[in-house]
């Protein structure tokens, strides 16, 4: 196709941040002065996973809690592969960042003499998480965030924007190209740009995440030369509401920390004989229990009945309007579940300023991998380092000085074609749920990268469709190549750690592609594979 230059240019005249979650509004609300332009598919607060959250921000802040246990937590929970440094910083801000935040308007719930109540979820050894209404966190969160960030004079939200491409002039970021949902192309010229573009769970059947989290970043900064860091650990939520909904209401964590319990079909509680911790057991161990479920042909039903009963529809208002939406009244039924997916603790590999490798290009949020999670994550964190690295990401762009505008004179030119706003294909998201899902193995990681492939070629290059391939790519080859059992990274074939591969590990575009080329060329492999 012959390239063209968008007929719609817009001049950033500063900083550009993709994507209008918790990530990129925080991060935008850190300019005072200089201009920011944050640009989403949707408006402040819709699709993006941020105002779906309903637990809360992990933070030390309780009197016998302190940064050094949150490192601990997090580094247990994290199956070997957590950065210490990082998470030490992480916990370090987090006072001041939830400071912040309640400056900003947040309604942290708190006690009589106005100290914040702090929660408690699994694998958290103190009572830590901030909440907002029972577990209304992230809707409160973005509801005050986008309210502000609407007032700033200083701050641009576009939305209706899909971001498609990085223009790069001699590898220096000089803009993205984006198109509008009517399928219109534009440019936005900017010399510091920030991701802040979200997950990957809407590649996966069976999400809790919104459509719009389709691994897009990922794919457009490596493209760009970014490497992509730990990408086959996705995390499988154990209790999604499993009612056929797309996506999939979750039932919190939370829950069981109330003493819910998970059933299966004849009433039998099945958790006390799969981990000590039963149902309080590490998210990846409950995940493979009730999916081993489903797979045996059976059901699985988190029972709150005796735990929480009648305080139910008060303490977790999100959860129980989106059972009685289905005719389920939690109060006197068990509740359905599934694993979804979740949370990628993979990402564009980032440092402790959010700096990717592409002169530039920044990114913060879910979108990056900073390598707090490590394997798994500890639940409630990843709010936390979005605001932790949005806020360190700002820091950085202001202290680099005015920004080096000398390549946003010469627009580089796009050659994509283009379409209208694209859900991720149905044949890949079943592939990634079947083959790179809870449990994975190297016949089922052939067949999905096969599958990859079949779908990125029928795409005829348009290239919203591309970047969910590339993303998917990524995932399924890492997982190819990590043979053992860690974290939220299940292989049926090795289901045993390998001390030696307890490392974190970056692909570039070149080598994720290698991967599937091995994959085309050697298909008896499926057969005979290790
Ligand atoms: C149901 C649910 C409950 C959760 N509960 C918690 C919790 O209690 N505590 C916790 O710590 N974490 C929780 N998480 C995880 C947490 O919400 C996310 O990790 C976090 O909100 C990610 O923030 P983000 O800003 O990086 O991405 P998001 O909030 O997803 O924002 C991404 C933004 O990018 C935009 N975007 C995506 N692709 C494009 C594109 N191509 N072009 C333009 N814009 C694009 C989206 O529209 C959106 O504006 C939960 C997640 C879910 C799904």
């Amino acid at each position: 196709m012959a390239a063209r230059l968008p007929d719609n240019v817009i001049e950033t005249g500063g900083v550009l941040i993709a994507g209008a979650g918790l990530a990129g509004l925080f991060c935008a609300l850190q300019f005072k002065d200089r201009p920011v332009t944050v640009l989403a598919t949707a408006k402040p607060g819709a699709g993006a996973a941020s105002a779906w959250a309903q637990g809360g921000i992990a933070a030390p802040l309780g009197p016998d809690d302190s940064t050094a246990l949150h490192v601990a937590d997090t580094v247990a929970a994290g199956a070997g592969l957590v950065d210490e440094a990082i998470v030490r910083l992480m916990a370090e801000e987090a006072p001041e960042r939830i400071d912040d935040l309640a400056r900003l308007g947040v309604p942290f719930d708190r006690d009589a003499q106005g100290r914040l109540v702090l929660g408690r979820e699994a694998a958290h050894s103190r009572n830590r998480i901030v909440r907002v209404q029972g577990d209304r966190a992230g809707a409160e969160i973005m509801k005050a965030l986008g309210r502000t960030a609407l007032a700033r004079p200083n701050i641009r939200i576009v939305w209706g924007l899909t971001a498609l491409e990085l223009g790069l002039v001699d590898g220096r970021t000089a803009g993205l190209f984006a198109r509008t949902a009517d399928g219109r192309p534009v440019f936005l010229k900017a010399s510091q740009i920030v991701f802040a573009l979200g997950g990957v769970g809407a590649l996966y059947e069976v999400t809790t995440n919104p459509a719009e989290a389709r691994g897009q970043g990922i794919a457009i900064a490596a493209r760009a030369g970014a490497k992509i860091a730990d990408a086959e650990f996705v995390q499988f939520h154990p209790t999604a509401i499993a009612v056929g909904r797309d996506p999939a209401p979750l039932a919190t964590e939370a829950l069981r920390g109330e003493g819910a319990v998970l059933i299966s079909e004849k009433g039998v509680r099945f958790m006390t004989a799969v981990h000590p911790l039963a149902e309080l057991a590490p998210r990846d161990i409950v995940a493979r229990a009730i999916h081993r479920e489903i797979q045996a042909g059976g059901k699985a039903f988190l029972d709150a009945r005796a735990a929480v009963g009648k305080r139910f529809p008060d303490q977790f208002p999100t959860v129980h309007a989106a059972c009685i939406a289905e005719g389920i009244d939690p109060v006197t039924m068990p509740i359905p579940v599934a694993p979804a997916a979740h949370y990628h603790m993979g990402g564009i590999a980032v440092d402790a300023w959010g700096r990717t490798g592409v002169p530039g290009l920044w990114a913060c949020g879910e979108v990056a991998s900073t390598g707090a999670h490590g394997a798994n994550r500890l639940a409630s964190n990843s709010l936390l380092e979005a605001i932790v690295f949005g806020s360190r990401v700002a820091r950085d762009i202001c202290d680099q000085g005015e920004p080096d505008t000398s390549a946003l004179a010469a627009v580089p030119e796009f050659d994509g074609p283009h379409d209208t706003f694209l859900h991720a294909p149905q044949q890949l998201r079943r592939a990634m749920t079947a083959f790179v899902g809870v449990e994975r193995n190297a016949e089922g990681l052939f067949r999905a990268l096969a599958e990859i492939d079949r779908v990125e070629r029928a795409g005829s290059g348009d290239l919203a469709l591309v970047n969910m391939t590339t993303a998917a790519k990524f995932i399924a080859a890492a997982a190819l190549l990590r043979r053992e059992s860690r974290g939220g990274h299940y292989r049926s074939d090795c289901p045993a750690a390998d001390p030696s591969m307890a490392r974190r590990r970056s692909l570039t575009l070149g080598e994720a592609n290698a991967v599937l080329e091995e994959a085309r060329s050697t298909p008896l492999r499926i057969a005979a594979a290790p």
